[in-house]
């Protein structure tokens, strides 16, 4: 069961169905507030198995540490480049060589229907697990409605609900308006 998540920036509603677990994964560091919230094997472990991603017996090592650091910022490159619509090359092909280990297979349900399941147990399944949500919002078409908020500083990941999908802060109130301060002090100062 994934845990309420704690409240969105600017009172957004979360990213739709299995999709909200990538979004808490991405988000499991705050890079403004510096809070990272799975930044030691403890602590990574311990977000993981709240989430039932690995099991009990499950280690954590710091390589799995590692590769869960660089999965989770290329996702965010490609929730950054979702603003545009163009991949960032340098995030794919760093996914595709991360992805190589994890493995992943077909698996048919009773409703008819089929998802990609890990096939390794810990934390390499854990992750390979996230990647398969990620595959299955790019088929359902809700993936390039989830991006990191443009402010450098932020770039928290959020959904993007609006109509026509031009939402570029986590908060208007806050990163919103913060860009646009400081856009109006450069325009001044030319
Ligand atoms: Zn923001």
């Amino acid at each position: 069961m994934e845990r309420t998540q704690e409240r969105e920036p600017g009172g957004r509603t979360p990213a739709p169905g299995a999709l909200r677990r990538v979004q808490s994964f991405v988000n499991t560091i705050d890079l403004e507030g510096g809070q990272d919230r799975t930044g030691d094997v403890r602590s990574l472990r311990r977000w993981l198995l709240e989430r039932e991603l690995i099991a009990e017996g499950d280690s954590v090592s710091e390589g799995d540490l590692r590769l869960v650091i660089q999965v989770r910022e290329a996702l965010r490159a490609l929730a950054f480049a979702n603003h545009e619509g163009v991949p960032d090359d340098e995030a794919v092909r760093k996914l595709n060589r991360l992805a190589e280990g994890l493995r992943l297979t077909l698996r048919f349900e009773g409703d008819g229907r089929a998802r990609l399941e890990p096939m390794l147990s810990g934390v390499d399944g854990a992750v390979a697990g996230i990647l398969g949500i990620v595959y299955a919002s790019m088929v359902d078409g809700t993936w390039p409605r989830l991006k990191a908020c443009r402010r450098d500083t932020c770039q928290w990941v959020f959904y993007d609900h609006s109509k026509n999908r031009s939402s570029s802060w986590c908060s208007m109130s806050i990163c919103g308006n913060r860009e646009k301060a400081r856009a109006y002090r450069l325009r001044r100062k030319e």
